[in-house]
């Protein structure tokens, strides 16, 4: 039997970003790029890209989050 794939998704919170791009370089699954939206402070932060559920190739592994040094992702993983 084939083994379950998880899905994840993640929110990134744009007003904490402050646009490194760590979260992006680490990303297995490339599911993260560059808003072409200034933040208040003035940085284009990171986005999701995993907008619908095909284009959703998020595994939930927490590697962004871990990496952010502004604490700005939050997991969420299917059980
Ligand atoms: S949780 Fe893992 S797969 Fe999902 S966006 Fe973050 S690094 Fe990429
Ligand atoms: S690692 Fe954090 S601060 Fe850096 S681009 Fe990603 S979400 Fe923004």
């Amino acid at each position: 039997m084939a083994k379950k794939v998880l899905k994840g998704m993640i929110i990134i919170d744009s007003e904490l970003c402050k646009g490194c791009g760590l979260c992006i370089s680490v990303c297995p699954h490339e599911m993260i790029n560059v808003s072409e939206v200034l933040n208040e402070k003035g940085y284009y932060p990171a986005q999701f890209k995993g907008s619908s559920k095909e284009d959703n190739a998020c595994t939930g592994c927490a590697t962004c989050a871990i990496i952010c040094p502004d604490v700005a992702i939050e997991v969420y993983r299917e059980r």
